[in-house]
């Protein structure tokens, strides 16, 4: 099930341009501006058929421009303000990092245009976004916990909604967000046209997806490689005590430009930030304790690259765009092999370098290969001398996993995390619970 991608990919289309696409001269002017010179192919694929009022399931790589696929057809359907009309567009994302990022998309293509916007996530006071909501918004890009709230408050009405969007759709029907989602959804009117959007797709997110679409069009342009080709993706062996001397090691070797140094939980990502203060200038950490406005600044100073070392939890893993990113540290591997995807497409972003190493213990060689089976894609081995864990027998059963450290994250709701969905995601081994012969090797 996992390397059906490349049957299933939507053929490149010829090269088209933003001309091709029929588009107002308004949103050229704006795209334009924005210095976006030529469509990327899901945009080139999703704009037209999305104009035309097709329900699309798009899927395409981390960094390939899926916001400005949706973003574009919405703005250029949404009617001129009317007083008391409510929103026309709402586009649902999993984070509130993710909220801003994509109101900024809006904005910067609504650019010379009177078409008003507004994030709700939480964190930050409800009443400023109710100001906002109550002097007109024509597109609402919120979380799902803030929308529902605002639902409830009588704040924002959806009866007038046109388009309904799912950035991040796999996270958004997960098990954790799936409750609200469908709350909002039953709120939205039937008649409106719904885009789903993600890199990664999963066969039973897909089905539960079409389920909430009317003859929903799947448009693939993930290649059967599903990270970005320009990312050099290394592992490294390590024991477990060891991982932060090679991590001090590999930033002096490697001087990233911009780094996210990814760890599982809170108190982790907390606690290597004050060591890695010790030692290197411009770290900073987000995760979900944080306060709102914290968040708000790290990202912010991350963004202008006044923060060179970001330590984060898969809050920030998810759709965040910061072209600089030279490097991903996968300090603890992640725990699902989708979460592998969106972390190490934070680098390599619209086809620039980027290189990702991913630390396993001993213990993790099982994770390192679903990972592997997942991307289709053996990681490369770049042992540091002097780091490099023993090697465990190549043939002995596979070790136990470690007990999840990801509960601490999914169990705080204002992380705005949702707890990870179980099996679906993660490809199963042969009976014997052991991967294929293919990718079976020692560490
Ligand atoms: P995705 O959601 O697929 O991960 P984003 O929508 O975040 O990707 O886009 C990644 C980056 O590419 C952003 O910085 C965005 O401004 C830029 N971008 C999007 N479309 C184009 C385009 N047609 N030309 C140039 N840059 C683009
Ligand atoms: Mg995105």
């Amino acid at each position: 099930m996992e390397t059906t991608e490349k049957e299933n990919e939507t053929p490149a289309s010829p090269t088209v341009g933003f001309k091709d696409l029929l588009l107002s001269e308004a949103m050229m002017a704006a795209l334009e501006n924005a210095g976006y010179v030529e469509p990327t192919p899901v945009q080139a694929g999703l704009i037209p058929r999305a104009l035309e009022g097709v329900d699309v399931l798009g899927q395409a790589r981390t960094g390939t421009g899926k916001t400005a696929a949706f973003v574009i057809p919405i703005l250029e359907r949404v009617q001129p303000p009317r007083k008391g009309y409510g929103p026309q567009a709402i586009v649902l994302v999993p984070t509130r990092e993710l909220a801003v990022q994509v109101r900024e998309e809006v904005v910067k293509l609504a650019h010379g245009r009177k078409i008003h916007s507004v994030a709700l996530y939480g964190g930050k006071p409800i009443r400023g976004q109710i100001e906002k909501l109550s002097r007109g918004a024509e597109v609402v890009i919120g979380t799902p916990g803030r929308v529902l709230d605002h639902i409830a408050r009588g704040t924002l009405n959806l009866d007038n909604l046109s388009f309904v969007v799912l950035d991040e759709a796999d996270r958004m029907l997960d098990i954790g967000f799936r409750p609200d989602i469908e709350k909002i959804l039953r709120r939205c009117p039937r008649d409106r046209q719904t885009l789903l959007l993600s890199a990664t797709v999963p066969p039973p997110v897909e089905k539960l997806a079409r389920s909430y679409m009317r003859n929903p069009e799947s448009l693939n342009f993930s290649t059967s490689d599903l990270s970005v080709e320009t990312i050099e993706q290394f592992y490294c062996t390590v024991e477990g005590e060891r991982k932060f001397d090679l991590l001090e090691h590999l930033i002096k070797r490697e001087t990233p430009q911009q780094a996210i140094v990814f760890c599982r939980t809170k108190r982790g990502t907390d606690k290597i930030e004050r060591r890695l203060t010790k030692r290197f200038k411009d770290v900073a950490c987000i995760h979900g304790d944080l306060a709102q406005n914290v968040r708000d600044r790290v990202m912010s100073a991350f963004r202008e690259g006044k923060v060179r070392i970001l330590v984060a939890t898969d809050v920030v893993g998810r759709g965040i765009d910061v072209s600089s990113i030279s490097h991903i540290f996968n300090y603890d591997i992640p725990q699902f092999c989708d979460d592998y995807v969106h972390r190490v497409g934070r680098t390599g972003r619209m086809g620039r370098d980027g290189v990702a190493y991913t630390f396993v213990t001993p213990e993790e060689g099982n994770e390192l290969t679903r990972i592997e089976m997942r991307i289709d894609r053996l990681l490369k081995r770049d042992d540091v001398p002097g780091f490099a864990a023993v090697s465990r027998t190549p043939t002995g059963p596979p070790p136990a996993r470690t007990p999840m450290m990801g509960a601490t994250e999914a169990s705080d709701p204002a992380a705005e995390v949702a707890p990870e969905a179980p099996a679906p995601k993660k490809p199963m081994f042969g009976r014997d619970g052991r991967p294929p012969r293919r990718i079976r090797r020692a560490l």
